[in-house]
């Protein structure tokens, strides 16, 4: 939705945001391909003119919702530009095929998928105007990370509750597990990461609001929330003993589901190093020895 909202025609605006905004239609945003992840900038699926419309050739993948999603955005390589443009592929399209990619630890509610393109005719009517550079994804990247700011935060607080409840429950030594000053501590620690982490998203949230947030702020959001969560997370495992491994208890589910978010829209790397390059004016996304980055 918000690749259409910041780059869709008004026409693409009012034929697809409210039923996507219903659930009526589903829709998949797809970026990464197997030979570039972080290095989405470099992304080799071709978008070739032709009467009408595009052709799109190439592979895409861990594309989440793509085995059954009714529009795709596809995001590729102008061959007469050499820049990225962006497109709407329907469903059942000659030529496109996903398949579901198994064995997932985290998150495994969401489908995600390897998408091949062959020769897909998209018309020129569902081309994405807004999209004409890497910069222009950027800018759906920024507001996107807000929104996944929060997914760590909604995992902890979870995850927190969970605890509580059991060290409130279970006992050893004659005495409930919340009675040790060494679980206390663990617990302490865990609601001190998640009013920070409600801070920074709340933070972010009026940033953006108010038409100041920045790339690098919301770069920092993603990154430093995941990064915290993971130590709640962490902690919230510990403290079940070895019921912190089983998915009965959901910790462990928890635990699994936040590192593919410590990953996606932009690792915790690559974002911390969007914020790095904000606040110092210097681009360390390539080895110094390599050409200047794209990003
Ligand atoms: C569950 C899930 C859902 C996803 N959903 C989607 C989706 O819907 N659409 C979509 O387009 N993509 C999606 N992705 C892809 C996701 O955005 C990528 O996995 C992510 O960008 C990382 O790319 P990669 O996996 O190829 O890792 P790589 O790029 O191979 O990175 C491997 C490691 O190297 C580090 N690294 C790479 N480059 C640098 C650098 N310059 N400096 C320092 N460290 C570096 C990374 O931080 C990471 O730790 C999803 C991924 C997952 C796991």
């Amino acid at each position: 939705m918000p690749t259409i909202d910041l780059c869709g025609s008004e026409v693409q605006k009012q034929k697809y945001l409210p039923s996507l905004a219903e659930f009526k239609t589903l829709g998949c945003w797809a970026l990464t391909e197997p030979d570039y992840g972080s290095d989405a900038s470099s992304l080799r699926t071709a978008a070739t003119k032709v009467p009408g419309g595009w052709h799109l050739d190439g592979q895409k993948r861990w594309i989440g919702n793509s085995t059954f999603a009714d529009m795709l955005i596809i995001l590729a390589r102008n061959a007469d530009t050499n820049q990225l443009n962006g497109f709407i592929v329907k469903k059942g399209a000659p030529g496109l095929k996903a398949t579901k990619i198994e064995n997932k630890i985290g998150l495994r509610m969401v489908q995600n998928g390897d998408i091949v393109l062959n020769k897909v005719f998209v018309p020129e009517e569902d081309r994405l105007p807004g999209i004409n550079s890497f910069k222009d994804i950027n800018k759906v990247f920024a507001m996107s990370r807000v929104m996944v700011a929060w997914q760590p935060i909604g995992i902890s607080m979870g995850v927190f509750d969970m605890c509580h409840r059991y060290l409130k429950e279970r006992k050893q030594f004659g005495a409930p597990l919340a009675a040790f000053q060494l679980n206390q501590e663990k617990l302490v620690r865990m609601l001190g990461n998640i009013q920070a982490m409600v801070l920074v998203g709340w933070r972010l949230c009026k940033l953006y609001e108010s038409g100041k947030m920045t790339s690098g702020h919301s770069s920092l959001g993603k990154a430093w929330t995941s990064r915290k969560a993971r130590e709640v997370v962490s902690l919230g495992r510990e403290l079940l003993g070895g019921n912190g491994i089983l998915a009965d208890f959901l910790v462990a589910k928890a635990f699994c589901d936040l590192e593919p978010i410590f990953s996606y829209e932009g690792t915790y790397d690559i974002n911390s190093l969007v914020t790095g390059r904000e606040i110092t004016g210097v681009a360390s996304f390539k080895p110094a020895m390599l050409a200047k980055s794209r990003l």
